[in-house]
């Protein structure tokens, strides 16, 4: 598996562009303890003929919803290579022309409510934060980019207030109490998908596996850092243990334990991203000494199933899921593959390295739960195709968990009985796992996503069996 560990380093490799050219560059400044807002100042390359468009997301990659991270921006300037104020016009969307014909753009600044933003959005894994000692930032709530531009590397400056420590998962590292950072990101894609961290209430750890893991937690109470980073160690090394390989540099865990802001406001929901993943949670999660074992192995369970986002849809992927559409969220008809697929790796992987018949009761009390998820749903969503319900859960996955459960539950059933029917008919000797793998290696040497036809014979190439049956006896209304 060395190859594909080095290919894949490859193609995920920020590129580092010669310091000597000119380059995109976006300074995001948080100015002071307390402050609501972020600033960010986009520097063109070079001046460039107006108008431009500047947009800002609306959706999030693997969000299955819409969040309008526009309406959070205000006020938007822009300025000429002459330093000049040029007009900005909003129009539909998240968009803004900024300039007019005959005037060339150098700079655009704008500025984010972070304080309206987490008020208005009430899944907390959908914003960004501002506490006294404290400041959380997803990169596709607080970063627009120039239309035409998505594809040029950026480098990134990060500027807090004075002595505050800055963490960004684009370039992990021990922070030293500077008020500032900077990092590079190889396009607006990696760049909107990393998160940045900073305050004095921060803790990082660093802690050493296949790859170097960080752990970045705050918490509105008493936890346990280490405790918390025992636990995302053991699920990275299980999952890197599961696909051979490692397909990024270095892991981050972003974790928030948070107090509620109000009664209506959702807390439970992670998100996965391509070096990272977020959980911003309730202080309910927070694990200490005095966990029980059972919660120890749901936070472990829940760290497995997103780090092994960053195998599969992060880099292995049904149509819909890249290149990523900003504006609206886009309709995709694997979901039930991306979740489910992940989550029976996940029981795998959680499963593996206990007593052998702890392991097969685990095994079993996990996907009966998931059948139990089938069984009491409502008989439309029973109905739905697997597509029929991905295509819905495109938008709605968690905004009405109905179709998310049936989703994952659906999906992970169909990989039992991939795995089932690929032991039986090698007597063991291949499993799913192979052809996960070979899913990887397929999309290293293809680079596109991959049609839901072509699955089985990609799966077959690692395993020698044929589970088209199984499948097509899935995908179809229950
Ligand atoms: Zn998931």
């Amino acid at each position: 598996m060395k190859v594909l560990l080095a290919l894949l380093l490859l193609i995920c490799a920020p590129v580092l562009a010669n310091s000597q050219q000119p380059q995109l560059t976006y300074a995001l400044r948080y100015s002071a303890p307390g402050s609501e807002r972020v600033r960010v100042t986009i520097a063109l390359p070079d001046a460039q003929a107006a108008p431009l468009t500047l947009v800002m997301p609306r959706a999030i990659p693997m969000g299955y919803g819409e969040q309008q991270f526009d309406r959070y921006v205000d006020p938007v300037l822009a300025f000429s290579n002459l330093g000049e104020p040029l007009p900005v016009r909003r129009t539909d969307g998240p968009r803004w022309v900024i300039g007019k014909a005959g005037v060339r753009v150098r700079r655009i600044e704008y500025e984010v409510n972070l304080a309206r933003m987490e008020r208005e959005i009430l899944g907390a894994s959908d914003s960004s934060m501002v506490r006294p000692a404290y400041v959380g930032l997803l990169g596709y709530s607080i970063f627009a980019f120039v239309d035409g531009f998505e594809d040029q590397p950026i480098r990134l400056h990060i500027d807090g207030p004075a002595a505050w420590p800055i963490f960004s998962t684009l370039a992990p590292r021990m922070p030293a109490a500077t008020g500032s950072t900077a990092a590079q990101a190889a396009s607006f894609y990696v760049l909107a998908d990393s998160q940045i961290a900073m305050g004095p209430k921060l803790q990082v750890q660093r802690l050493t596996g296949a790859v170097p893991l960080f752990v970045a937690l705050y918490a509105e109470g008493g936890v346990d850092i280490e405790l918390h980073g025992k636990l995302a160690l053991e699920a990275m090394e299980q999952v890197i243990a599961y696909f051979g390989g490692a397909p990024f540099p270095h892991y981050t865990i972003l974790i928030e334990l948070l107090r509620p802001v109000s009664p209506e406001h959702r807390y439970g929901f992670s998100m996965e991203h391509l070096d990272s993943s977020t959980y911003y949670l309730g202080m309910d999660r927070g694990i200490t000494s005095k966990s029980s074992a059972e919660q120890r192995d749901r936070e472990r369970f829940n760290f497995a199933h997103h780090i092994a986002h960053a195998w599969v849809p992060k880099r292995a992927y049904g149509e819909g899921y890249f290149p990523f559409t900003w504006e609206l969220a886009p309709v995709i008809d694997t979901i039930w593959l991306s979740e489910g697929f992940v989550r029976y790796l996940a029981i795998e992987v959680s499963s593996a390295g206990r007593p052998e018949s702890e392991s097969k009761a685990y095994r079993q009390r996990m996907l009966d739960g998931l059948r139990g998820i089938v069984a009491e749903s409502p008989a439309f969503i029973r109905r739905m195709t697997l597509v029929e319900l991905s295509r819905v859960g495109s938008t709605r996955y968690s905004e009405d968990f109905r179709t998310g459960r049936n989703l994952f539950s659906r999906g992970a059933l169909m990989a039992a009985e991939m795995d089932e029917r690929i032991r039986e008919r090698t007597a063991g000797k291949k499993s799913f796992r192979d052809g996960m793998r070979s899913l990887m290696t397929w999309s290293v040497r293809y680079r596109r996503a991959f049609h839901i036809e072509e699955l089985p014979a990609i799966l077959a190439e690692g395993t020698g069996v044929d589970t088209r049956e199984v499948m097509e006896k899935w995908l179809r209304p229950l």
